[in-house]
């Protein structure tokens, strides 16, 4: 099955740890080469492996085995959680689906011929309809009848309309006039099979390009063949390249594959894998969980638990430290990541507040809505200064709040309101916080950022 023997080798790893309070450069110098080992045998290309090991490097060392496992269980723990970001970080990244009212959400399959895409596209719409999505399946390889045929009979097997304009019109356009067809009929999803080849070529690229254009598609999904490693994650980055894509979906998980292509197309081409197949059929297909595909690499989810379940322990005392500086109304932004942080482990902002006395002013809404920002926040409060992390009023008034602002959108990657948003959400956080306060200590609560 996928990843058996890189499972296999990892497993053999942790016994030959020796079992110290602290992992240290000295004792998991052994157990580091064999990872080294095990992931290269797995196909993932040497630059990834190298970033990989140094990552594990800094985050290991130093780090004191907490009270209640074993170090080969503490750096299970390191390695699992570092399979987990370099495949994309906890959650994965889900489909981008467009406001209703602004017409369907347009959906681009591409990839080379034999990966698995029209079959993905028979998948992903029996997917949506499962999530209450109606899908049109377009189908544009005019190269290939036999394609336009094997769509219509994966559309009849999930029940899903396919808009079809035979051999004699242009790819693009037949892309355009399926989208209309769908507007009109008020369908959800227009998931549009495009022509394969044996070989990336210039021609393919540019009818990709102009089917994207025709259609503003939303997600431009690459399909590749996990059973091809590191190989498909060099196409997923030059088809984004050349096209500009916006994930890829991994098919063929369920057949021997060593692993190296789950681990290696978010490294290697900075997109995100979205969904992986796991079978011929039409259900096999499954969202890309990095957290879950990591433990299932490693074989041990059970550890992961047990090493998570004894930080819990820990982390509940950094917790009640974090809810004090809360009630004293000195709560910043440097408060507010290390507060994010922790929510990793805590089953999101849920888990956190229902620590704090009081908190049920957060409405379930409010409290998702800050889960799905945690990622764009954290990015941006890594790019303020000190001195805005602590007095985050400097951001909304005074002379420097407009290029502080500037500076801190261009140093994450970020939109103007992606930090807008976080600037309400912190201050409504903060709002809600010191009236709380107020409440339990009488005192009149100061409103700050509103
Ligand atoms: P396309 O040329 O990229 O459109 O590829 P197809 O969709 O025609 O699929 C090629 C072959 O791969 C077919 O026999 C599919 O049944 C098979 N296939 C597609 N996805 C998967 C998968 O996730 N697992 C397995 N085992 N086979 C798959």
């Amino acid at each position: 099955s996928a990843f058996g023997s890189l499972t296999e080798r990892l497993n053999s790893v942790w016994a030959t740890l020796k079992d110290e309070d602290d992992l240290s450069l000295e004792n998991i110098k052994g157990p580091l080469k064999d990872i080294r080992r095990a992931l290269l045998e797995a196909d993932v290309s040497l630059p990834v492996v190298r970033r990989f090991i140094k990552n594990i490097e800094q985050k290991a060392i130093g780090t004191r085995v907490t009270k209640g496992v074993n170090a080969g269980q503490q750096l299970t723990k390191v390695v699992a959680d570092e399979l987990c970001e370099l495949m994309g970080g906890f959650g994965g990244d889900s489909l981008a689906f467009k406001d209703p009212s602004m017409g369907p959400t347009v959906i681009l399959m591409a990839g080379l011929q034999g990966v698995g895409k029209t079959t993905a596209c028979g998948k992903l719409a029996l997917y949506l309809k499962k999530q209450g999505k109606d899908s049109l399946l377009v189908a544009t390889d005019v190269y290939r009848p036999a394609a336009i045929e094997q769509l219509k009979r994966l559309g009849e097997q999930v029940k899903t309309p396919v808009f079809d304009m035979g051999v004699r019109v242009d790819p693009p356009e037949v892309a355009r006039l399926g989208l209309e067809k769908a507007r009109a009929e008020g369908i959800d999803v227009v998931i549009i099979d495009t022509a394969g080849r044996l070989q990336v070529d210039v021609h393919l690229m540019e009818e990709l390009r102009a089917t994207k254009i025709a259609t503003a598609a939303d997600e431009i999904l690459l399909v590749v063949d996990a059973m091809t490693g590191q190989e498909a994650a060099a196409l997923t980055a030059a088809f984004d390249e050349a096209v500009g894509i916006t994930g890829a979906v991994l098919t063929k998980m369920d057949g021997d594959t060593r692993g190296g292509a789950a681990l290696s197309v978010r490294e290697v081409s900075g997109k995100p894998i979205k969904f992986t197949g796991v079978g011929e059929k039409m259900e096999a297909l499954e969202p890309f969980y990095p957290e879950r595909m990591a433990s299932r690499i490693l074989g041990m989810g059970d550890v992961v638990t047990l090493v998570e379940r004894a930080q819990q322990v820990v982390k509940n005392e950094e917790a009640e430290q974090m809810r004090d500086k809360i009630l004293s109304a000195t709560f910043d932004f440097n408060d507010f990541i290390k507060q994010m942080e922790m929510m990793g482990q805590m089953g999101g902002m849920d888990g956190f507040m229902k620590l704090l006395p009081g908190m049920s002013g957060m409405s379930e809404r409010e409290m998702q809505e800050a889960d799905k920002s945690l990622k764009v926040a954290k990015s941006l409060i890594l790019s303020m200064t000190s001195k805005e992390r602590q007095f985050p009023d400097i951001l909304v008034a005074g002379a420097s709040a407009k290029s502080r602002r500037k500076r801190i959108i261009e140093g994450a990657g970020r939109s103007e309101k992606d930090l807008s948003q976080l600037i309400v959400l912190f201050g409504s956080m903060r709002v809600k916080m010191q009236k709380m306060t107020a409440e339990i200590t009488g005192a009149s609560a100061e409103v700050g950022l509103t």
